[in-house]
Parts: C-alpha cells; structure tokens; sequence
C-alpha cells in the first residue's frame, strides 16, 4: 500500500478531487453528487440527533434497519433474509468489503476481481495477505463486456472468493443474467464464495436490469451480497452499508468488523431505514430513487455525446455514475502536447488544457496486465453532476480537443 520508496500514497480520488480544489477545474473525477438526497430522509437524521440517537447504536446495527435491508432484498429481488442472522450494517459498502474480505481470504488463497475494479479491493486484497488474481474485461462498441475466456483461466483451485462488482465501477457495464450464469457455474466448480459489490444496484439506465449474484439458482448459498446508502440515496457521506447472505459468513464478516469500527453512524440508520422503504409509500420521495436514475441516464447522454464530440471514444454505461472515455484518438493527434503518452498524464494535464479533472482508468487496474495495456489512453469522467456543470464540461473539452 505504500509507493516503491515507502511514502504513502492518497487514492486516486482523493489527488484528483485535491488536483480539481487547488486549479477551480470542474470535478468530473470523484463520483459524488452535487445535491444531496431526499429530503425526509435528511431530515430523518436530523431528529434523530435531536431526539438523542447519539450513542453506540447495536453491533449489528438496529433492528428497523436490519428489517428495512431484508425487506428491501425480498420486494426487489425475492430474496428471504433473517434480519437478525442474515444481514450487517457496515460503515459503508467500504467496510463490508473490507471485512468480508480480510474474514474469509488469507494467504495463500487468491481472491478474483474482474479488471478494471474498484481501487479498494486491491488494498484489501493485499491487507488480508491473500493474492489478487483478475479477468479483463472486454471492450466493446455497445460497453464493457465479460470475457468468458478470461475469467476461465483466470480460476484456479487455490480461488477462494469471487470479487463481483454490477453494475460496475468504473465501466458502468451492468452485467446480464448470462455472464453472472458463467461466473456462479465457475464459482461453483472451484468451491469458491462470492462477494457482490452492489452498490449501483439502483442506477440503471434504458433496459438494463441489475440481476443480484445471489438469486441465480445456488448461489444464495455462496453469496454474500453488498450496498450501500450512499449512491442509491446520495448521501455518500452518511457511510451507511450493509452486508447479507447465510448466516454464518455474516457472523465472520461480523467478527472482523467488531474490530474495524465497532458501529457507526447511529443517527443516519433510522433514516437510512425510512429511505429504503420509500418506495412502498405514496409520500413525496416515494419515486426518488426511480427519478435519480432517469435524471442520469440522461445525464449519462449530455456527457457521451460531449464527449464523442470533442474526440473521445466512449464506452456507454447502462448504470452507475461513470463513463470511460478513450482519448487514444486525442493524444495522436497531439492536442494534449507532444508528451502526453496516456490517461494518467493526461489527468494531470486536464485541468491546464481544458479546466476539467477525470480520474485515470490505470487507477483501477494491475499494472503491466492486459487490462492495463487495453486502457492505457482511457480515463473515467462521473456523470453525477448538475446538468450545467456537465454542460459547461463539455463546452470546455470540445473547445480544447
Ligand atoms: N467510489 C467513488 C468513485 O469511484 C469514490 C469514493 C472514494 O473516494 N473512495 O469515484
């Protein structure tokens, strides 16, 4: 986790949102949103600090939100938890990860990812001494794609845990029922459990449907599946998440997670627990989460269309915040300066050139794999901003490319 000569190193999130903060560039990098979520909810939190919900709330997190998370679970997916043995809350979809990690994989055993991933499961990976094996995925003109072949031989008898992430950061490819077939066939002949980061599970656009890893025949089993408040309600700040799948891979998640945080976030439960069940009510945000990803997909299509314009080659997402966007076409013509080879310079150099920051896709992958060489010229560019932000993005990047 630390650089070659021994210095830490920030996230990739945290020196771009830093990069855009000292330049005034527009902050295209970091996927949070710039208005915040519904209302009830934020003032659900509100009372319950005033009501005095300030202390340790309960290990495993308060019963209505345990209750709210299966409940959400069976209405969406048909999926039947015990809220008591079944489900943990976290301090976000970061901790779950973490912990669930560290408690089921060690060395010796390999935990595999798809590639480009999320940058925590590297680090994880690492801290619980396990190794990290990955399958790339495949480019294509209408998204991301899973390569059936990659993933095959990326299984070997010492894979322990499958890192599934869909709908997928940083591609925004929402996997279809038939590539999760492949991986719960291959998790399966390999004995290994899944862990499935959900966190985008709402944010889908056009027809695309998110499909839980653990409803597909005999994987609730092996499943352990993971979200979060955060994107689905745009509170990412709150750091509310949970965990839920059989009971006794949740007691060794919880078991680790003791140790990590303990607890957190006593206020925003209950009203992470009134939002999750918004949608059963005719109140005022009952259609929230349904208008947040319609308002992105558009978004989704302001920033696509921008980007082509001024000379990226977009991969389109059908979920999440992101898009990843191939400037190959830009750096050889030379608009970005004669030594710009590839995305992480490019990054760099974005807010100079055109007065906007985007995060380096080399941030999500192994260097020198094959991943690493196919998205050597691509960044990733969120789509999670006001409307004229992404306007003014755009103005700027077709006025520079
Ligand atoms: N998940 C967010 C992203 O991918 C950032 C979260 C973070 O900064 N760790 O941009």
């Amino acid at each position: 986790l630390l650089d070659a000569d021994g210095t830490t190193r920030a996230t990739v999130f945290a020196e771009m949102s830093a990069l855009a903060a000292r330049t005034g560039a527009l902050n295209l990098g970091q996927g949070f949103p710039d208005v915040d979520g519904p209302p009830s909810v934020a003032r659900a939190a509100q009372d319950a600090i005033a009501a005095g919900v300030n202390q340790y709330p309960p290990g495993p997190g308060i019963p209505e939100l345990r209750q709210a998370v299966a409940a959400h679970q069976e209405r969406r997916y048909g999926l039947v938890l015990d809220p008591d043995r079944e489900v943990l809350v976290t301090t976000g979809a970061t901790e779950a990860l973490a912990a669930a990690v560290l408690a089921l994989a060690g060395p010796g055993d390999e935990v595999l990812t798809l590639e480009p991933f999320y940058d925590s499961y590297a680090a994880v990976i690492a801290l619980a001494g396990a190794t990290h094996t990955t399958a790339a995925l495949r480019a294509t003109p209408g998204g991301f794609r899973l390569d059936e072949d990659a993933l095959r031989g990326a299984f070997s008898d010492r894979t322990r845990l499958v890192l599934v992430n869909t709908p997928h950061n940083p591609t925004g490819a929402v996997l279809t029922r038939a590539e999760l077939e492949v991986v719960a066939r291959l998790a399966t002949e390999h004995d290994a459990l899944v862990v499935t980061d959900e966190v985008y599970e709402h944010l889908v656009f056009d027809d695309a449907v998110h499909v839980p890893v653990a409803t597909l025949p005999g994987m609730a089993e092996r499943t352990l599946t993971i979200s979060s408040a955060g994107k689905t309600f745009s509170f990412t700040g709150w750091k509310i998440g949970w965990v839920s799948g059989p009971a006794h891979l949740v007691e060794a998640v919880r078991t680790v997670k003791q140790f990590l945080t303990y607890v957190s976030g006593a206020p925003f439960q209950p009203a992470v627990a009134l939002a999750l069940g918004l949608e059963t009510g005719d109140g005022p945000d009952a259609t929230w989460v349904r208008d947040l990803a319609a308002s992105l997909a558009a978004r989704r299509d302001l920033l696509c269309t921008g980007l082509e314009a001024a000379g990226f080659e977009v991969a389109r997402p059908q979920g999440t915040y992101f898009v990843v966007a191939d400037a190959a076409a830009l750096l050889d013509s030379g608009r970005a300066g004669a030594d710009v080879p590839d995305g992480a310079t490019l990054c760099r150099r974005l807010p100079g050139l055109a007065g906007v920051v985007a995060v380096p896709v080399s941030a999500f992958v192994h260097a020198g794999s094959a991943a690493d060489a196919a998205l050597r010229t691509s960044v990733r560019f969120t789509f999670v901003k006001r409307e004229p932000v992404l306007r003014e993005a755009v103005e700027r990047l077709t006025a520079w490319g």
